[in-house]
């Protein structure tokens, strides 16, 4: 294929990029597992946009900045919440099917920090629906080639440029020359034991462009989803959608107390929450919600699994680690400092989240920057050359005890870099990971693709501890105690 941009994710952001990068690149897409893996395809509450004539853009920025504890960039703020609508428009285009209401317009929901209904939504399965129409249309592209179940590993770097990728199918590791390598991987939510994300967000991306030289940012923001159902029969950590407490679910102690208002921010509703832990459990009380299986027909599914009637029980919540505020420092094009290497969606710091992302910013986020990265590319000439060729000049990294090293990392992440941070477990963390990194062994002709998560988990884990013992005070979803 000549010309190729390489795109490394296929959630909102990669494909959204690869269907525009189409229409005037060609295109290889890798990805770690079937293209739908994603956190997109998991997102149930919507995507937040100024759609209603009552709402206002000021409004949205309003918000947006509120929740991000005014640590956030402004232009970014504007930039994104301003090309919503438009990037709403472009997914409808692509065949999302967003909930309407009477006379056909745009049903708009709320979630915690909204203070209008802003939000667009299908279900509580917007993601499933956005990944469902973006893959139909991608799979129309001629332009574009997709490698599913792939491991994307390592960056090459030339000179001060991308030069090309490594990554590992079926057990071997081949490589792709190239000089325009765009970042979709996501977030990191595997660091953590308790996490709403999906297995394939261990962090690679950001791991990946920390190697190639490039910039990370407000790395210590990882935001915790106040309400994770634990106990879900699939024996995964089932996400209970904020919009269940913005159309008014209750949230109770062991009492059936009400003790937060549920509508604040997330970092206020999960420190409330992980305090009330301490004496005892929390639950989501939503008897009252009459018409709770029409609006929310996939979690309500899921408990029945479970054994809960919504309608009669209450449901066992816990937050869980669930959004990555910083990531690699980009510009509003998705270019990093690295030439040749952008970075977009969650793995990536625009700044528009600042200290804490305010609720269903994230898939507008992924949409509009990745708008932006495509219109970027076709103003530049492409002069890059991409080709599958030999080179096994990369060296890998061996662990003795992975999967019992991962675990204890996932658990001290939660105990020491969670929800409620000191300095001193900080510390403790940062020479933990230390500890670890010296004793990894870099080896050629060795390609396990778990060997790479963990150096990626522990590269990225301590990338935040390092961010967070930067910072001394309290921020957003960034705790001292
Ligand atoms: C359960 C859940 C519910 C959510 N609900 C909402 C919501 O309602 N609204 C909202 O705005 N946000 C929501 N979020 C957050 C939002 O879904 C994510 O921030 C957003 O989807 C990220 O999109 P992305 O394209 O950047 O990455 P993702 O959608 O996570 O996609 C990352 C891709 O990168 C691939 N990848 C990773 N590493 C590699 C590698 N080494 N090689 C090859 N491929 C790789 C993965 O396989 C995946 O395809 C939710 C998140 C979760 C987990």
């Amino acid at each position: 294929m000549e010309n190729p941009v390489v795109v490394i994710g296929s959630g909102i952001a990669g494909l959204n990029f690869a269907l525009k990068a189409a229409k005037f690149r060609k295109v290889v897409v890798l990805t770690k597992m079937e293209l739908k893996e994603s956190a997109t395809f998991y997102a149930q509450g919507g995507i937040a946009s100024v759609i209603n004539p009552e709402d206002s853009f000021e409004s949205h920025i309003k918000d947006t900045i509120k929740a991000g504890a005014n640590h956030n960039k402004i232009e970014a703020v504007e930039l994104i919440i301003n090309e919503g609508p438009k990037a709403v428009a472009d997914l409808i285009e692509y065949g999302v099917d967003f909930q309407r209401a009477e006379k056909g317009v745009l049903a708009l929901t709320r979630e915690g920090g909204h203070s209008a209904n802003r939000i667009v939504y299908v279900g509580d399965y917007t993601g499933k629906e956005v990944e469902k129409a973006l893959i139909a249309k991608l799979r129309e592209c001629k332009n574009v080639k997709i490698i599913e179940y792939t491991q994307a590993l390592d960056l090459k770097v030339a000179g001060n440029g991308v030069a090309g990728v490594w990554y590992e199918v079926e057990g071997k590791i081949c490589f792709i020359a190239s000089n325009e390598v765009v970042l979709a991987t996501g977030g990191i939510g595997q660091l953590y034991e308790h996490t709403t994300n999906p297995k394939v967000l261990t962090g690679d991306g950001i791991a990946m462009a920390l190697r190639a030289g490039a910039e990370t940012e407000d790395m210590e923001f990882v935001q915790f989803h106040p309400t994770v159902f634990m106990q879900s029969s699939s024996g995964n950590p089932f996400l209970i959608s904020e919009a269940v407490r913005g159309e008014g679910a209750y949230l109770v102690d062991l009492n059936e107390n009400r003790f937060v208002d549920e509508l604040f921010s997330r970092d206020i509703v999960a420190r409330a929450i992980f305090e009330k832990l301490k004496t005892g459990s929390v639950y989501l009380d939503c008897r009252h919600m009459k018409q709770f299986g029409l609006r929310f027909p996939t979690i309500e599914k899921e408990l029945q699994l479970s054994g809960l009637d919504v309608r009669k029980d209450l449901i066992p919540v816990v937050p869980a680690a669930h959004y990555l505020c910083g990531g690699i420092k980009t510009d509003l094009n998705g270019c990093t400092n690295v030439a040749g290497l952008y970075a977009i969606g969650e793995c990536a710091c625009t700044g528009l989240h600042g200290a804490n992302r305010l609720a269903s910013n994230s898939l507008l986020e992924g949409a509009v920057i990745s708008n932006k990265l495509a219109e970027f590319l076709q103003d530049k000439k492409a002069e890059v050359i991409v080709k599958t060729v030999a080179d096994e000049s990369l060296y890998s990294p061996v662990f003795e005890y992975i999967e019992a090293d991962i675990l204890s990392l996932q658990k001290l992440m939660l105990a020491k870099v969670g929800i409620v941070r000191s300095m001193e477990e900080l510390r403790e963390m940062q020479k933990y990971i230390v500890e670890q990194l010296k004793k990894v062994k870099m080896t050629k002709a060795v390609s396990s693709a778990a060997n790479w998560e963990y150096y990626n988990m522990l590269q990225v884990g301590l990338e935040i501890v390092k961010a967070a013992l930067k910072r001394d005070e309290s921020l957003g979803c960034h705790f001292i105690d």
